[in-house]
């Protein structure tokens, strides 16, 4: 006993509401935090947790999904404790302690509102905040908040739980171990700095309170047995080239030294990635550009020391046999972020171009056809979205599999498995990756390699990178000191894996190392634009070409993961110096059908009223006009079956940048604007201003439509639709609701930002937004 401190049971319940998996992984950093630091605490997903009752210090992960929604494996939880009655004199949870780390993104409206609203309804049902909330962009830098977040609560656990020492009712249910107690009283290093000298080796601060684990440095010896597997398999140290890797250990002083690599093995490899670019026509910035970049150059002088966050423990262990003795298992079997059906299989039955040669932007329309017995398990209704599953490039994969010296592994079954003696306390196998199967094919369709790669990952390649110029370069990039560093010259940069191991050439991780951190590659969501009642074995969507030019860090000049795909389906799109290409129609690629995987996504409000009679408002400028045009097209159908039904009143805000440029599906729109299908057809063309005429953008138009458009709202209960870009365009038009209603509605005290909030809780004001 010290400070009388009980020393049994449990401390801290750390929970995640993860959607894609940061939550989930914040939390599992958080635990290794915790747990190093002596604490006793369990790690949960809130799908396995019933009740707060009885607890009595909790750390909530949360993320936030859609219009401000929980994520689907928090749906029951919040659920359940939504229902908690707040009305009565109790507070049944008067004995927790808890804090809230929310991850949102700015960019949309109710910016972290599941976490928001958990914090509110924990507060109502008596629980106390030991700690602040902390609220993470996503649109700036999630690690902006993140990272002093969890740097700063060990040491708010550690008050907190030495307070409530104090308070009887709680000394049993919140005891810390001797060990613990020791190190969260007294230890300065619960978050697990480490602190860089001047020739860039890595030394832990010296602390005799560090525990034991954050004692030990990076896993030598792991490395050690996952380079020495069984007689009948080949490790991944059996790279075909002949790197020669000496790794120095020093138990006492933490120093490493590790990787010496041959100048001739560096040649080769830079050669070999030549050859690749030119097989794939990538345009891979020369080598002298390469070296001269800022993200390569040092920010600090050498004396400066730098503080780096702990080395994550290494937990994968990877294993090659020649050929399957067992068949080999799906990919990945684990179900999609807002899935509402299994994937299905798909035949892309065309893909048309819908915008002229010199738009700025390309945009494809893909018709993907069901095949006759899936089409009972694709039900959809216009505005709702699915999901396509996507393959990474495989020119990336073959420059990755090439850099980590692999290709000659890349076909051969491999085994994954969890070290048995690795140092991270819930090490899994990522549940999105195979235990078996080929290494290429995982690094096609499991994981994201052109993800910007968080700080952990980068943390770790520290340890392969043997250049100690370069070496020094990563550190800051991960340091305390080089936030600035890293948010401009890695995330600002929207830098992929790739680029890294291009600019860091002697970087050469271990492959297990990118599948202990890479994020499950997710399928891309687009809104459909067909109609069931026209064509029910086909669905359609609009999208444009993503283009990543070579600039700043960017190695070489890329398309999206998916749309890249698609166009790499059409003959005229592939070779990007056909300026000409036509409109319409495009001749695909291949000989055989073309196969893509879908699914529907679940929790969809964006739907066409239930009442017919119910105006409606749609804002959809660029690709964001597709659902709409699926609206129109289903409610043409509808009027044809059904003639007498009355229907309200219909406006589309479209926008577009030229009006012969990427002016998309014009005709069909002006067609129903003729038959009044549509009735009131907007259209601004924002880089032509002799005909807008002031109105460059939809929200321009909306405002000048306002004394109408406030009338629907308020007298005939209209409803908004918007569809297109969050980052800029969402807001704007949000303003221009205000503005319309400030200006318009002559009613005393009127408060237009209440009113249109009130109108998302009534579902009236629905936003289908990507950013
Ligand atoms: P876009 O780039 O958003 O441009 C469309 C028009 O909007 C251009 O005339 C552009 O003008 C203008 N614009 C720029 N800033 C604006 C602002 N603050 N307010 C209003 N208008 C503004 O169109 P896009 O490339 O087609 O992108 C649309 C967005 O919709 C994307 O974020 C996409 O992810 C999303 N989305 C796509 C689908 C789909 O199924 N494909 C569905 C829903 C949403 P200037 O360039 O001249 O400034």
């Amino acid at each position: 006993m010290r400070n009388g401190l009980d020393v049994t049971g449990e401390d801290l319940l750390l929970l995640y509401a993860s959607q894609n998996g940061n939550a989930k992984g914040i939390a599992e950093d958080l635990y290794e935090v915790c747990v190093s630091s002596g604490l006793k605490c369990e790690l949960k997903c809130c799908s396995e947790v019933d009740t707060l009752d009885g607890k009595t210090c909790l750390v909530l992960i949360a993320s936030t999904t859609g219009d401000g929604d929980p994520p689907d494996t928090a749906r029951k939880f919040w659920r359940r404790l939504n229902k908690r009655d707040t009305t009565s004199t109790t507070t049944p949870l008067a004995s927790l302690y808890y804090t809230v780390l929310g991850l949102g993104d700015t960019n949309y409206t109710n910016f972290c509102n599941f976490g928001k609203t958990v914090d509110q309804k924990l507060c109502s049902l008596g629980a106390k905040r030991f700690y602040e909330c902390g609220w993470a962009d996503d649109g700036t830098g999630l690690e902006v908040v993140v990272e002093p977040w969890i740097e700063n609560l060990p040491s708010a656990l550690r008050t907190h739980l030495s307070t409530v020492q104090h308070q009887p009712h709680l000394t049993n249910t919140t005891q810390l171990t001797r060990h613990t107690r020791e190190v969260i009283l007294e230890g300065g290093c619960a978050c697990g700095e480490q602190m860089v000298n001047m020739n860039g080796n890595t030394e832990v601060k010296e602390s005799k309170y560090i525990p034991d684990v954050m004692k030990s440095g990076p896993d030598v010896d792991d490395r050690k047995i996952e380079q020495s597997n069984s007689s009948n398999s080949m490790s991944d140290s059996g790279r075909e080239s002949d790197v020669e890797r000496t790794i120095q250990h020093n138990h006492n002083n933490q120093k490493q030294t590790i990787v010496v690599e041959s100048s001739r093995m560096l040649e080769e490899t830079k050669d070999k990635l030549l050859t690749i670019a030119a097989k794939y026509k990538i345009d891979l910035l020369p080598q002298e550009e390469l070296e001269n970049l800022p993200l390569k150059s040092c920010a600090f002088p050498l004396e400066t020391k730098l503080t780096l966050p702990i080395l994550p423990p290494s937990y994968l262990s990877i294993s090659y046999q020649e050929s399957a003795e067992e068949p080999l298992t799906n990919l990945d079997t684990s179900p999609y972020p807002s899935a509402a059906s299994e994937p299905i299989d798909t035949i892309v039955e065309s893909v048309k171009r819908l915008t002229r040669y010199d738009a700025i932007k390309t945009t494809l329309e893909v018709k993907l056809r069901l095949s006759n017995n899936t089409l009972d398990k694709f039900e959809y209704e216009p505005g709702d979205s699915y999901g396509v599953l996507v393959r990474n490039p495989k020119c990336d994969v073959e420059m990755l599999l090439h850099l980590l010296g692999l290709t000659g592994q890349a076909d051969n079954i491999f085994e994954l498995s969890v070290m048995l003696d690795t140092k991270k306390k819930c090490a899994a196998v990522p549940s999105f990756i195979p235990a078996r199967g080929f290494l290429r094919n995982i690094l096609e369709s499991c994981v994201d390699i052109r993800a910007i790669p968080k700080k952990p990952l980068v943390r770790s390649l520290v340890e392969h990178t043997a250049d100690p110029k370069e070496r020094r370069r990563l550190q800051e990039l991960v340091s305390k000191e080089g936030a600035g560093e890293y948010s401009q010259h890695v995330r600002g940069a929207n830098l992929s894996l790739l680029d890294l191991l291009i600019i860091f050439s002697s970087c050469q991780p271990p492959i297990t190392t990118l599948l202990e951190h890479l994020p499950r590659l997710l399928p891309r969501a687009y809104s459909i634009i067909s109609s069931p009642l026209i064509n029910q074995s086909c669905v359609t969507f609009a999208c444009n070409i993503i283009e990543i030019p070579r600039i700043n860090s960017v190695t070489y000049s890329r398309r999206g993961i998916s749309t890249g795909w698609f166009s790499s389906l059409c003959k005229d799109l592939c070779d990007a110096e056909d300026i000409a290409q036509p409109m319409g129609n495009l001749t695909l690629n291949a000989h055989r059908d073309i196969h893509a995987e879908i699914y529907k996504r679940s929790n969809q409000n964006f739907h066409l009223p239930k009442q017919a009679a119910t105006p409606i408002i749609m804002v959809g400028p660029g690709t964001g006009v597709a659902p709409f045009v699926g609206f129109l097209r289903h409610r043409e159908k509808i009027m044809a079956i059904n003639q007498e039904q009355k229907f309200g009143e219909s406006w589309l805000f479209y926008g577009c940048r030229h009006r012969e440029r990427d002016f998309i599906f014009k005709e069909e729109l002006q067609r129903f604007e003729q038959k009044q299908i549509l009735n009131h057809f907007i259209v601004s063309f924002s880089r032509e201003e002799e005909i807008n005429l002031g109105s460059k953008y939809v929200q321009h138009n909306i405002v000048k439509h306002g004394n109408a458009l406030a009338n629907l709202l308020l007298n005939l209960q209209a409803i908004i639709y918007i569809c297109g870009d969050a980052q800029n365009m969402a807001k704007d038009v949000f303003e221009a609701f205000v503005n319309v209603l400030d200006v318009h509605v002559d009613i005393p005290d009127f408060k237009p930002r209440e009113y249109l909030a009130e109108m998302q809780l009534q579902r009236r004001y629905l936003q289908d937004i990507w950013s």
